[in-house]
């Protein structure tokens, strides 16, 4: 069972539930896969980075946790995912739409080619659309579940990053709220998780950051680096039942950046 441990039965969060997580190969999914796991989740990751995907598989347990190969961009592939998780563990509580890229950074629209704008949006805003339709096609049936998105504090303000990922971020929270009205009346949950820097390999890759960098960028909240795992545990609460009455929100996870960040004075 590798590094990873359970907890005892009454501090597991999501005992007895499925989840399916893309992008969990590495930085925030991949953290996400662990907690879940640790909390008695079945857990299956899609992500396009098999080796990855399979050695963390590895080194939670076998048992219960698998790989799936998954572009998110490609709807077989996201209803292969989904019907993975249905066939090997019975049902799917949770689909978190996580797998996203940062795009090549350009902030002078001239030198934005449209194939890079729409490569962004389609990972990151298509490839959850598709994860939200085919996790809805079993959920309902079910009459329950949580699909939680990853956004971005991009979502809620401009001049971060590129065109195409500020515009992605933007419209998966209104993907988010529309499914959330939607799919309400069968007892589904929709929400997403906006965080700000942390380090992970896209943040690493795009702000080019060491692994302390993050603090360059990130002066609100002193003495906290954000690590994935301060995201997980958001990702934590929204898949379990302590969130049951929770649909239909944007949980920023910034530290107060966009407080500070936003405005004239
Ligand atoms: P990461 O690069 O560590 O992880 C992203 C994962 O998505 C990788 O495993 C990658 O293989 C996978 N992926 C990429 N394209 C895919 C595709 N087409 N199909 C399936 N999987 C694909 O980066 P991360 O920082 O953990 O990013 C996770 C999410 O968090 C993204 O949606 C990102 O936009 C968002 N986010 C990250 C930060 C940050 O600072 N790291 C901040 C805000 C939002």
């Amino acid at each position: 069972m590798g590094s990873f441990s359970l907890l005892s039965a009454a501090a597991r969060r999501l005992e007895g539930k499925v989840a399916l997580i893309t992008g969990g190969s590495s930085g925030i999914g991949e953290s996400t896969a662990r907690l879940f796991s640790k909390h008695g989740a079945k857990v299956v990751i899609a992500d396009i980075q098999d080796e990855l995907g399979h050695s963390v598989c590895e080194d939670l347990n076998p048992q219960s946790t698998s790989f799936v190969h998954c572009d998110v961009t490609k709807e077989t592939d996201v209803e292969n995912a989904v019907n993975h998780a249905v066939s090997k563990y019975g049902k799917l509580d949770i689909m978190y739409n996580n797998a996203g890229i940062a795009g090549v950074p350009k902030p002078n629209i001239l030198d934005n080619t449209k194939a890079e704008f729409e490569q962004v949006v389609s990972v990151n805003l298509v490839g959850a659309f598709l994860g939200t339709k085919h996790a809805a096609r079993v959920m309902i049936p079910a009459k329950k579940g949580s699909i939680i998105n990853t956004a971005s504090v991009c979502s809620t303000i401009g001049g971060v990053a590129t065109h195409g990922y500020t515009s992605s971020k933007h419209g998966l929270v209104g993907l988010m709220r529309n499914t959330a009205v939607e799919l309400g009346q069968f007892g589904i949950r929709v929400n997403c998780v906006s965080p700000y820097v942390v380090v992970t390999p896209l943040a690493k890759d795009f702000l080019k950051l060491d692994d302390d960098g993050v603090n360059r960028v990130y002066s609100n909240l002193k003495g906290v680096i954000p690590q994935p795992e301060d995201i997980a545990e958001a990702v934590l609460y929204l898949g379990s039942d302590e969130s049951k009455y929770v649909s239909g929100h944007n949980i920023v996870i910034d530290g107060g950046f966009t407080i500070v960040n936003i405005g004239l004075c």
